[in-house]
């Protein structure tokens, strides 16, 4: 059992409180898989839950990511882990989610048209209530009507920027500015803001016990539910079931192949600003590609 002076006492406590069932775990097992956080299994042999834990500091991280959780439970569409409760325990943050019982394969056409419909919701404009992470980078979410502008400033300028302050100067600042300039012709679309899960590569998709998708571990904002699907498409993702049942339900609009480099490079300048190496490398040959279609 946990001792009483321990700050798994506190979180225990915490999901006691919370869930409204005493809640005595034993030992934390640890989860493997995570990129950022700390993950832990909590139980008592009544209930389970998933605790993530950071450094204290971080604590309005996994305010936004509970935030993100619930925005997308709301829409009753796709299977997201509930959060229960976050906080502080000395000096570590930590937030409380749904167990959930990842059972391994699962329904990819699913996980497709579920997403289909979670992207029918909208909040009429771009951006979110709050701002958030992707990875560990901040992801501002200012609201705007403009998704042009909205992506050249909050997302592929905010990343050169930060790449400019990382020391990732040079070519790809020149091309990245020119780019800023006139990636507008590149997006000739009217795209409506979709609650997108703003991270869905194939590690943050998974299926329970019952073959359901859930997705998880999020970076939610409204926006071109192309950004999404892209995302899909870069680092391993649901597999062609997946993109043939969610254009079955909202089919994407002529000129996405493109559009799709665009989305991507954020998460390939983000992955600059977070691991370096390569990715400066394949950043600059997709700006050179994009600025390759407009005529450059
Ligand atoms: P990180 O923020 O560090 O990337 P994740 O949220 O991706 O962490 O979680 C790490 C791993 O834990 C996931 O790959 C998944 O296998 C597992 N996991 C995530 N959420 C849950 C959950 N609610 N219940 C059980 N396991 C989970």
């Amino acid at each position: 059992m946990i001792r009483s002076m321990d700050p798994w006492q506190q979180i225990a406590e915490h999901i006691g409180r919370a869930s409204g069932v005493a809640f005595h775990p034993s030992r934390p097992d640890s989860i493997g898989g995570g990129c950022i956080n700390t993950a832990v299994r909590l139980s008592d042999g009544r209930s389970r839950w998933f605790v993530k834990l950071n450094r204290a500091a971080l604590l309005p991280m996994f305010e936004a990511e509970a935030a993100g959780l619930e925005e997308m439970a709301d829409t009753g569409t796709i299977r997201v882990p509930r959060p229960l409760c976050l906080g502080c325990a000395g000096d570590q943050a930590y937030l409380v989610l749904e167990y959930i019982d990842f059972g391994g394969s699962g329904d990819s056409a699913a996980a497709g048209r579920q997403l289909a419909a979670m992207h029918r919701h909208s909040a009429g404009r771009f951006g979110w209530r709050m701002d958030n992470t992707i990875g560990s980078t901040p992801q501002p979410n200012e609201w705007s009507h403009d998704w042009i502008g909205f992506w050249r400033e909050h997302r592929l300028g905010f990343q050169l920027r930060l790449a400019a302050r990382h020391g990732h100067g040079g070519a790809l600042q020149r091309r990245g500015e020119r780019l800023l300039q006139e990636f507008p012709a590149l997006i000739d679309h009217d795209p409506v803001p979709s609650l997108i899960h703003g991270d869905l590569w194939g590690g943050n998709i998974g299926y329970d016990r019952a073959g359901n998708p859930v997705i998880y571990d999020p970076a939610v904002y409204y926006g071109d539910r192309e950004a999404e699907i892209a995302m899909t498409e870069l680092f391993g993702g649901p597999g062609a079931a997946f993109h043939t049942a969610y254009d079955e339900a909202w089919p994407l609009d002529p000129g996405y192949p493109v559009r799709r480099t665009l989305y991507n490079l954020y998460h390939i300048l983000n992955h600059l600003n977070l691991f370096g190496g390569g990715y400066g490398g394949q950043a600059l040959g997709m700006i050179d590609r994009l600025l390759a279609e407009l005529g450059h």
